[in-house]
């Protein structure tokens, strides 16, 4: 008898299901019992809502705010910045429909305690930048997720979803999850009339640049594991703009946030020489991209080509010059609360390295890529468009609807929108619920059924590694090596090795073909074989094994896409070198991509960019 059978399964059924409890699934969460007083709305959470997520350690600033009560912007003026900043193509109906949306979500958290900064002289809420907000933000995930725990019918904490479920008696809907519980290692399958994805975005699926005794140390939670892409991908719904891949320049080693120092603290780079090294690439990055170079603000990926290239020409260190705004006291506190509010460690980083803002300027590098949709970037599910806004052939329903009935949407889940931070997602997540709020209402009696057969099944498939290890153990060469089983560092570490040498991580200077994509998926592909072994001594394992997974999957995509789009759309973020230039002829597009579970296949088309603002 296997170990599996003696695990307890609970049974949880629910009108609306929301996996994730980050930014995303707290608006969700929120927002369906607001629209559905009487519905059972349940959140899941393989962490604790209390402090999950991208936002866990705190923020120092609200990315997204329009700021319409003061006439400051309209949502149209945002849509035209996220088009801009992602070189024409994002769905400018979802952007819209946040935008419009967000500045009554930041309000509620201002009316549920967030301390706003106040501008002293206006009394609006302090800017930093034309979109972002300041404030004192430690406590910002707390706040949000006691509205959702009050919001809710029930929240599992320390449940990792796994798989989702789809209905056995129609096709193409879905019917619920299922996962484990990280501590007891019950199994949970949820049954739901409909299912909100909401579960961060993804990281070390390429290889970081800190290693070895650093590893963990990304700019990205290290808990985003992928599965807002991989738990869609698995049940075949389509997929957009996954190549578009984010690339950040941070602080060195730290990975601390410059955004503040260039907005608010006046601050500027340059190379190891002195010198302003941006102008000089002006023209070179013309010949690749044509006018974009010459809007303002320049992209955010053209910013970073600069810097690449000027230290590849061998001018670097890029130092951040903050010997200036730091002789201000003021700029002084307001650059180190920055960190302190929010990543810490960037301040202990520089203390670690005698480094002193005020007398040192400080290092910048780039990050390795991640994969998410809320940020500089847009990867993600593709979703059915707004009722009153979206063009015809972006809609199928419901807003915030993937290709899958019932299946929806919100954060970093959703492709085509960036620019919508932890305000947006969370104001995503609120239009998601609302939409299912709706399709559960006009479901009426024709409810999904989950089959039992497949539930155990997964019952099977998700403790197998458990199973793996146990007989594995028996042959251990050494340590923990056996020759029976991978355990998930090792398929992490062989997965990051694969993203970066063949799909354009650090090592290759962000640079990949058609070859090395090519053979990027076959060493993939082998891989996946590979995890059909994985090992796992404990259900903390288990749930390293399930991150692998999603991972894993996610990162097929993501090669898939950039293999597909042939162009170079965001140097910066990474290069095609046997398509070296931006081809709006051809490649003024989104991606989509759809999975084949039973074959393994995956299918490619494109999907036209509306521009439906001017
Ligand atoms: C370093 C960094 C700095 C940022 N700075 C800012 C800023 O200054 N201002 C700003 O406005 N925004 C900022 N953002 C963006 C903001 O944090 C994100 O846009 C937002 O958190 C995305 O919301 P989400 O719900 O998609 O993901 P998250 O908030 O990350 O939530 C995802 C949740 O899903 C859970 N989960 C994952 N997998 C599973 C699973 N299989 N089963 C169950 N649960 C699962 C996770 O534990 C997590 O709680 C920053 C992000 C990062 C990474």
């Amino acid at each position: 008898m296997g170990l599996f059978n003696r695990r307890k399964t609970v049974f949880v059924d629910s009108d609306i299901l929301v996996i994730g409890g980050g930014m995303g699934g707290c608006g969700a969460t929120y927002e369906s019992r607001y629209w559905g007083r009487d519905l059972k709305i349940v959140c899941v959470e393989k962490a604790n809502i209390e402090r999950s997520g991208a936002v866990a350690q705190g923020l120092y600033a609200i990315n997204c705010y329009m700021g319409m009560q003061w006439g400051e912007n309209q949502p149209e003026d945002h849509v035209r910045y996220a088009r801009n900043d992602l070189m024409g193509l994002v769905r400018e109906d979802l952007g819209y429909d946040i935008a419009r949306h967000v500045d009554s979500t930041v309000h509620k958290f201002e009316e549920w305690g967030l301390p706003m900064i106040r501008d002293p002289e206006t009394g609006r809420y302090q800017r930093e930048g034309k979109w972002q907000i300041m404030i004192h933000g430690e406590s910002y995930k707390p706040i949000v997720a006691e509205a959702a725990r009050k919001a809710a019918t029930e929240i599992y904490n320390r449940i990792m979803i796994t798989h989702l479920l789809m209905d056995s008696t129609k096709p193409n809907r879905v019917g619920g999850a299922v996962g484990f519980n990280v501590r007891t290692g019950d199994f949970y399958v949820f049954r739901a009339k409909a299912v909100i994805v909401a579960a961060g975005g993804a990281s070390h699926i390429f290889k970081p640049r800190a290693v070895g005794e650093g590893m963990g140390r990304t700019w990205y939670a290290p808990w985003s594991s992928a599965s807002a892409y991989a738990l869609p991908i698995q049940v075949g719904a389509k997929m957009t703009q996954m190549e578009n891949r984010i690339v950040l320049t941070r602080f060195k080693d730290g990975y601390g946030p410059v955004g503040a120092y260039f907005l608010h603290l006046h601050t500027y780079t340059e190379n190891a020489y002195g010198e302003n090294y941006e102008a000089y690439w002006r023209d070179s990055i013309e010949a690749l991209v044509g006018d974009y170079v010459n809007h303002t603000p320049v992209p955010t990926c053209l910013r970073n080509h600069a810097l690449l290239e000027e230290v590849k020409a061998g001018r670097g260190p890029i130092r951040m010059v903050t010997k200036e705004a730091f002789k201000d006291p003021h700029k002084e506190t307001i650059g180190w609360e920055n960190f302190l509010g929010m990543t810490i460690g960037q301040a202990v980083v520089w203390a670690s390295q005698n480094i002193d803002p005020k007398e040192i300027n400080p290092e910048l590098t780039t990050s390795e890529p991640y994969v998410m949709g809320s940020h500089a970037t847009c990867s993600g599910a593709w979703t059915s468009g707004p009722e009153d806004y979206a063009p015809a052939d972006y809609q199928w329903g419901y807003n915030r609807m993937m290709t899958i009935d019932g299946l929806f949407g919100a954060g970093d889940t959703v492709g085509g929108t960036a620019h919508k931070f932890s305000s947006g997602s969370f104001t995503e997540g609120r239009i998601a619920a609302k939409a299912a709020v709706k399709y559960v209402n006009d479901m009426g009696k024709d409810q999904p059924q989950v089959s039992e057969a497949e539930y155990e099944d997964l019952k099977k498939t998700v403790y197998k590694p458990l199973e793996t290890y146990r007989v594995g153990r028996n042959e251990i060469v050494g340590g923990s090596v056996s020759p029976s089983y991978i355990l998930p560092i090792h398929g992490l570490q062989r997965l990051e090795k694969i993203m970066d040498e063949y799909c354009a991580g650090i090592s290759s200077h962000y640079t990949t073909n058609e070859p090395l994509l090519t053979r990027g998926i076959e060493l993939l592909t082998m891989l996946k074989e590979d995890l059909e072994h994985l090992g796992a001594e404990d259900l903390h394992q288990v749930q390293r094994s399930w991150e692998l997974q999603h991972r894993v999957l996610a990162s097929e995509c993501v090669t898939q896409h950039t293999l597909f789009r042939k162009e170079t759309r965001w140097p910066g973020y990474y290069y095609r070198a046997d398509h070296a230039k931006l081809d709006d002829k051809d490649w003024h597009c989104f991606t989509l991509s759809s999975y084949d579970q039973k074959t393994g296949d995956w299918a490619m088309e494109k999907a036209p960019v509306h521009h439906i603002i001017d």
